[in-house]
């Protein structure tokens, strides 16, 4: 089984276990049940703009070209802060664009990633956004009116709890548990109050989402440069956007638009769950 072109971050669907598949140019590959097996990906030494398509020699903002990364409002830094969103001034570099993925409901939520940390999504897209980012648990504590306010709630909430992940621990442990729903219930008592247009809310049910890891193997960035232009390993699991081999980790999202080969090959014999079983 080998495919080519440029890759996108994984699809994932399902709680238990997170069914994951890898997009490559015009095909997907289905994840969960190479694990377990050999997987190799070659960097076919061209990268291509995620929406414009031009070729470009390094990738900008996680994919995209230079001249759309410095143009396209989802490139701007107010997408990554949300509360610096200068709509209002007239100066959203897309409008209709920012109309449309910014004025609308999102969700400012708590997740247990690499342990608690609070983050914002649009209402609708939490699933996924958890998914994504690894989380064992995760619940919506705030709604809010436009992705602006959720990301003014989010700055007052880290005061007291980090908007990161530390992806060392994310990909070589699964997180402990954590009480999320009495996090919410301090956080709320540290701030009663919430700008307008934003709410406190309740009863909203913490998701638990399981990954499909085999065991944990080395924790080292594995990446995808013109000089090291070969990653293959046995896969061990998947959690976030990682690709989790005996020697390293692999992160999708990070090589959006990198042109690759995926394709199984042997396991590699040591290490091999096959063997070790017998
Ligand atoms: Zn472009």
């Amino acid at each position: 089984m080998s495919i080519q072109g440029p890759l996108e971050k994984m699809l994932t669907d399902g709680n238990d276990p997170v069914a994951y598949q890898l997009p490559v140019g015009d095909d997907v590959l289905p994840l969960n049940e190479l694990i377990g097996q050999g997987l190799a990906l070659d960097f076919l030494h061209q990268i291509s703009c995620c929406h414009c398509r031009a070729i470009s020699r390094k990738s900008y903002g996680g994919g995209y070209c230079y001249p759309c990364f410095k143009k396209l409002a989802q490139c701007d830094l107010c997408v990554v802060s949300p509360d610096r969103c200068h709509y209002h001034l007239g100066t959203c570099r897309e409008p209709e664009w920012g109309e449309a993925f910014c004025m609308q409901e999102h969700l400012v939520y708590l997740a247990n990633s690499s342990g608690p940390k609070v983050g914002i999504t649009r209402r609708g897209g939490e699933q996924q956004r958890w998914r994504d980012q690894g989380a064992s648990q995760a619940v919506a504590i705030v709604g809010a009116a436009t992705r602006h306010l959720s990301g003014v709630v989010e700055v007052m909430l880290r005061r007291y709890v980090t908007d990161r992940t530390e992806w060392r621990r994310l990909v070589s442990t699964d997180s402990p548990q954590v009480d999320l729903m009495g996090l919410r219930d301090e956080l709320q008592a540290q701030l009663p109050e919430l700008p307008e247009g934003t709410r406190w809310l309740d009863g909203e049910a913490v998701t638990v989402i399981r990954y499909p890891i085999m065991r944990y193997g080395k924790v080292a960035r594995l990446t995808l440069t013109p000089e090291q232009d070969r990653i293959e390993g046995l896969l061990l699991g998947i959690k976030g956007q990682f690709l989790l081999f005996d020697h390293g980790v692999f992160n999708v999202r990070q090589h959006r638009s990198y042109h690759v080969r995926a394709e199984t090959i042997a396991a590699p014999i040591e290490g091999d769950p096959q063997l070790e079983m017998f």
